[in-house]
């Protein structure tokens, strides 16, 4: 396997492979970019820093060697990388397109333009912001626009599902705000939503936030619509995790139940960044801090100037070129596939004896109890242990899980980036068998130390990569 099969293509070929596959974005990069610049783009590189040159040579390497089972990241295509690195990335500006504070914006006016016409598209949206850095980011402008400091949020709680960027106490969304919680329940670890109603009712928040990075089941947002009217309150649903299902109508849609819907972009195969969406009221007017005017403007004042300053114009391009990859059927039949691959991973495991949380999934990706599982074993050790051998999971606490964070009981597998690398049914099996092998191989010496057998774990690494390379993981 080499550099060029994967995300470091020579310029000619990069560029080529957007023209290829997204003439509208290759024009418009085309236009603003300057011919000798692309060639050699990734051997510029090697010529001017071989460190890094070799770094991303190794993490390279590294992304087609193992198994990455990890929820929360997944493989954009070359076109969006070739995105990524055009020279779209130096122009600077400010502002949405049509109203810039610089000059020379005409075609990247229309980059932004085709970006928000095309999510709005996948999602079925009316309005589309493309300008958030992050998935934080897109929280954060949310959250500024419509509350006053002070004001109330309720969510989910962490170490339940619910994201820093959702009022924990260490992020800047709990250190301004009032925050308090609802949590999964305490037998099923599914969401209660007469619990939430509660709480909401006893609470008062002016903004409700729903949406996880840790729950595998279904969200009804209808309910929590239901909920956040029957106190006033915003609803913002950041469906982060799942937003490619809901593209794809794999999971049901918050686009028309809350008033506020944002997501990260990568999460879904595109680029590093966010998006903030909104349904028909879009343009209904609300006063916030005494001033009156259309949501979509209290939107666009907090993000620039309120969080932003000048905007990532080749993550704008890139998330563009990605808004037209989920729009297509295989897209769209992938994510059914990821889901299907999910619930038969989870199942080969809990038939090996593992207790699955919630006992399966509804999207994916699913947490296992390994400490329920295993007499000792904790989320740190079956982390680490795996990733020896070639297999990448995440640790996470589980609900209700005392232990120390850094520890953790548990562990989330997903299935985005082996779906994406052509797996199914067959793959799944012989994941699950491999995770069985690794963990009872194990040795536990303490809550986070651990010893495995160095032949084993050699054998282990060989038999992965062979797997991944038989699928052709580049
Ligand atoms: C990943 C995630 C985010 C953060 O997105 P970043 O782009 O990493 O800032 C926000 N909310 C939820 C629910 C997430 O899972």
């Amino acid at each position: 396997m080499s550099l060029d099969d994967g995300g470091g293509e020579s310029a000619e070929g990069r560029i080529g492979i957007l023209k290829e596959s997204d003439r509208e974005v290759y024009e418009l990069v085309k236009k603003d970019g300057f011919e000798g610049y692309h060639k050699g783009l990734f051997g510029a590189l090697a010529e001017a820093d071989v460190e890094v040159y070799e770094l991303v040579e190794r993490e390279y390497e590294r992304l087609g060697n193992t198994l990455i089972l990890q929820a929360a990241e997944n493989r954009s295509s070359r076109a969006v990388l070739a995105a990524l690195g055009s020279v779209v990335q130096d122009k600077t500006a400010e502002g949405f397109a049509g109203a810039r504070m610089h000059g020379g914006c005409a075609v990247v006016d229309e980059i932004e333009r085709l970006a928000i016409s095309r999510a709005k598209e996948a999602f079925g949206a009316k309005y589309a912001n493309v300008q958030p850095h992050s998935g934080t980011a897109a929280n954060q402008v949310v959250i500024t626009a419509v509350l006053e400091s002070g004001d109330k949020i309720l969510s989910l709680g962490p170490g339940h599902g619910g994201h820093y960027s959702h009022g924990a106490s260490v992020s800047f969304t709990g250190k301004f705000f009032e925050v308090d919680n609802y949590f999964v329940d305490e037998e099923s670890f599914l969401l209660d939503y007469e619990a939430v109603r509660k709480k909401a009712a006893e609470f008062g928040p002016r903004l409700i936030i729903c949406g996880a990075s840790t729950y595998s089941r279904v969200i009804d947002f209808g309910k929590f619509r239901e909920i956040a009217d029957s106190v006033g309150a915003y609803l913002m649903a950041d469906i982060s995790h799942i937003s490619g299902l809901v593209m794809a109508g794999a999971h049901p849609s918050p686009i028309e139940f809350a008033d506020f819907t944002t997501t990260s972009t990568y999460k879904p195969g595109g680029p590093r960044g966010g998006l903030i969406l909104m349904g028909e009221a879009y343009d209904r007017k609300v006063e916030v801090r005494g001033e009156e005017k259309a949501m979509l403007e209290h939107i666009e004042a907090a993000t620039f100037p309120g969080m932003q300053g000048t905007i990532y114009l080749n993550h704008i391009a890139a998330k563009a070129v990605f808004f037209k990859e989920a729009l297509s059927e295989e897209y769209k039949s992938r994510q059914f596939r990821i889901i299907e691959n999910s619930r038969r991973l989870a199942g080969g495991l809990a038939g090996l004896g593992y207790d699955v949380v919630t006992g399966g999934t509804d999207n994916h990706l699913f947490l296992v109890n390994v400490a329920n599982s295993r007499e000792g074993l904790t989320g740190v050790i079956a982390q680490k242990a795996l990733e020896e051998c070639g297999i990448v999971v995440d640790m996470v606490g589980l609900p209700y899980d005392n232990r120390p964070a850094g520890i953790g009981s548990g562990v989330r597998f997903g299935t985005p980036i082996i779906t994406r690398m052509g797996m199914g049914d067959d793959e799944m099996d012989k994941i699950a068998g491999m995770v069985d092998a690794v963990l009872r191989e194990v040795v536990i010496v303490s809550e986070s130390e651990y010893r495995i057998n160095e032949s084993f774990r050699d054998r282990m690494r060989g038999q992965v990569r062979d797997f991944c390379r038989g699928l052709g993981a580049g």
